[in-house]
């Protein structure tokens, strides 16, 4: 038993160490994004953390998928409380060491952990389904290439084999009941007794070699899974809170302003005595840190499920931009720079930036700025935010928009309207 219990500690602490580094680099990574302009009151957001994260609010527009996806996150909450125990266990070495503590309600327990580890199960052959069978287009747009493709289905089997190794694991543990007092009665476990058939004629060497393998299984599983989710789109499991959180709280079409413009607008207006001499900065954003904490934590809490591409305007035209590769590629520069950081290279310095080497002006001049992919996403991810900046970096300090655009913001500084008419003749429309 000694040899299980270093062998788990070892486990344990592997898993520990190497999620304990992924998330100092994700938060080292985040930290490069500037300070957020961040209105509104936080009794508010923690509403939209409760309705939105907590509650999977905006998931309900899509019924069943919503259910489903409803059923997966209340197991992974639910079904984790049962690796308390295996982690008790697995270290004390034990078997099933809250059972005597929790008496009659233990089998109780046990027997919700397997609805909804059977609930899970089912939802995620539904999702491989509509992935790979019925291929539901958003899955399988442009920026969905290989990787995106793999994590989604990869996360979907490791759940069906996780939930199957419970259930496995509760029916030979009921067959050893019935044999072996050393093992403590669960009750009888409606779900898993279905497979207790299958394994009633075999030795109690076997069951004692499949209870144990379904739990080392299980427990490698979910300490791999946690691991593994730090450097997928599964991150979404955490950090959709922070996200809806810090969730921009503006209505939806105020644009914000940069602060540093308004105040020399309002210097040169004489509204406002400038108190700073110090240089402005960059306009907008070329590269991730210029642009806010809270995009960059953002482009980590995307779920890749493409909500937003699909309600997009440009996108649905045939234009180039997707909402959703704006968020990937976000995470991508940030990845590829938090790597190079940590291996004491260059970081932001490698000679590429977010904007050209990633997002392409074409992309982002497609965008009509209508909100659709603000209101579509699940999570209140916000990928205008990331959109506008990008555009304000081209406009404000490359002149590069398009010509058109130029020849209208030359109107709007000269007319104060997108027109080359006088503002003094604005209502000539009206005169007749
Ligand atoms: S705001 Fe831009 S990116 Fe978002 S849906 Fe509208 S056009 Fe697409
Ligand atoms: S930004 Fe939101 S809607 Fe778009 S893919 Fe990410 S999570 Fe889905």
């Amino acid at each position: 038993m000694i040899i299980q219990q270093v062998a788990f500690v070892l486990v344990l602490v592997t898993a520990v160490y190497f999620i304990y580094k992924r998330i100092s680099l994700i938060r080292k990574t985040i930290q490069l994004g500037k300070e957020p302009i961040l209105t509104g009151k936080a009794g508010l957001r923690v509403k939209n953390m409760l309705l939105v994260a907590f509650g999977q609010k905006k998931m309900f527009k899509k019924l069943i998928p919503a259910i489903l996806h409803f059923f997966i996150y209340v197991g992974f909450l639910v079904i984790n409380l049962e690796v308390l125990e295996f982690v008790a266990d697995g270290v004390l070495g034990t078997h099933r060491i809250f059972a005597p503590w929790l008496g009659s309600f233990y089998p109780v327990l046990m027997n919700v952990f397997e609805f909804l580890a059977v609930a899970v199960l089912l939802a995620c052959v539904f999702f491989l389904v509509r992935r790979n069978i019925l291929k539901v287009p958003r899955f399988w747009s442009a920026e969905m290439t290989r990787w995106p493709r793999l994590d989604a289905n990869l996360i979907l089997i490791t759940e069906i084999v996780l939930m199957t190794a419970i259930l496995t694991m509760n029916a030979a543990d009921q067959v050893l009941q019935t044999r072996d007092s050393h093992y403590v009665s669960t009750g009888s476990l409606f779900f898993s007794s279905y497979l207790v058939p299958l394994l009633q004629n075999s030795s109690t060497p076997s069951l004692i070699l499949i209870e144990r393998f379904a739990w080392w299984f299980h427990i490698i599983g979910i300490l791999g899974f946690a691991v593994y989710v730090t450097y997928s789109k599964h991150l979404h499991i955490f950090l959709a809170f922070p996200n809806t959180y810090f969730a921009n709280l503006e209505p939806k079409g105020q644009i914000k302003n940069m602060p540093v413009v308004t105040r020399e607008v309002k210097s040169m207006l004489g509204l406002e005595t400038s108190t700073t001499t110090s240089e402005p900065g960059r306009f907008g954003a070329k590269d991730v840190n210029d642009l806010a904490w809270t995009n960059l934590m953002a482009a980590y809490a995307c779920t890749e499920c493409g909500r937003c591409t699909s309600e997009c305007p440009a996108n649905q035209t045939g234009k180039k931009l997707s909402p959703r590769k704006i968020m990937m590629d976000t995470r991508d520069r940030l990845e590829v720079v938090g790597k190079s950081l940590l291996a004491g290279g260059p970081g932001l310095n490698d000679g590429k930036t977010l904007l050209n080497d990633y997002i392409s002006k074409e992309e982002i001049n497609a965008c009509t700025s209508c909100n659709a992919c603000v209101e579509a996403c699940p999570v209140m991810i916000n990928p205008l935010e990331i959109i506008i900046e990008l555009r304000r970096y081209v406009a404000m300090e490359e002149s590069g928009s398009p010509a058109q655009w130029n020849s209208m913001f030359q109107n709007m500084e000269t007319s104060f309207a997108p027109w080359k008419f006088s503002a003094a003749d604005r209502f000539n429309w009206s005169k007749d």
